[in-house]
């Protein structure tokens, strides 16, 4: 991993004159709790992509047969030094139930990572923590407080993100980016390379690769999710995949909110190396 440590300038303007503030400082936030340890422990070595699986516990597009489909996303990822459930879906019955269909035990989950506040998003959230809450669950800080007071009831231990951090050995948070609506996505840092895993991409898929590549400083292996593209015309999507081709990325997996137009044109463009993401899939990496 790569520019872990540099040196920054902030420019402060103050009182219409200008100051510089020479700071050294770290890509990854500050601890919080159980959060990044210090500034170099952000950094830990890259992970056997073998033994890492992701399961699409949650998709509104359908893959295996028996599972069921609705709007929204969650998937589980492991073979990671914490087993981790990456957003929750739309409706926690579906999500449980899925769970249940896909032989995944909540009571093993130890990390619950939120993207972003929407629904289909954090839906699941409760239920899951029903029947576990033995569970760190990061979120973006700018979720409401009311929200922050209901996990603590619930007995989970709160993880507002704001800074990119890291999640566990190997597995980081690119930090909350965008504005109108903040989100966070989940990175694992892979001997093959990254995986860069969204919710909604609502920042911008673009602006969160490149968060991804400026962080781990490697190629993305995979970049999966919603990547939130319904509605855009065929050149605009072009235009995104050719970012992609020139940004190193090798295989791609959009589901959820990327539209079907979007799928498509990424499937004819990446071939082989696109993977059809929908529920019940298991992602491998042998
Ligand atoms: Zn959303
Ligand atoms: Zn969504």
């Amino acid at each position: 991993m790569k520019k872990l440590s540099c040196i920054s300038f902030f420019i402060l303007l103050i009182a219409g004159g200008s100051i510089l503030i020479q700071n050294n400082f770290s890509k990854w936030g500050e601890a919080k709790e159980e959060q990044v340890m210090n500034k170099e422990s952000g950094d830990s070595p890259p992970l056997a992509a073998k033994n890492i699986s992701i399961t699409i516990v949650y998709d509104n597009n359908p893959y295996k047969e028996g599972i069921l489909t609705s709007w929204g996303f969650s998937c589980l990822i492991r073979g990671t030094q914490k087993t981790i459930l990456f957003d929750t879906g739309g409706n926690g019955s579906i999500l449980i139930e899925n769970m249940k269909r896909l032989g995944i035990n909540p009571e093993k989950i130890d990390i619950i990572v939120l993207s972003h506040i929407h629904r289909d998003h954090t839906g699941g959230l409760y239920a899951c923590l029903k029947i576990n809450a033995r569970v760190r669950v990061y979120y973006p800080y700018s979720f409401p407080q009311e929200f922050q007071f209901r996990l603590q009831k619930t007995g989970a231990k709160t993880m507002p993100v704001d800074d990119a951090v890291k999640i566990c050995n190997g597995v980081y948070s690119t930090g909350v980016l965008g504005s109108a609506i903040k989100e966070q996505a989940l990175i694992i840092d892979t001997d093959k390379g990254i995986i860069v895993i969204t919710g909604c991409a609502h920042p911008g898929i673009a602006k969160i690769i490149n968060t991804a590549i400026d962080l781990i400083g490697s190629d993305i292996l995979l970049a999966m999710g919603g990547f939130h593209l319904a509605g855009m015309s065929r050149p605009e999507l072009e235009e995104i995949i050719l970012y992609f081709r020139r940004s190193g990325v090798k295989h791609v997996g959009p589901c959820h909110c990327s539209g079907d137009l979007a799928r498509i044109l990424f499937k004819n463009e990446y071939g082989h190396d696109f993977i059809d993401v929908g529920a019940g899939r298991i992602i491998r990496f042998e």
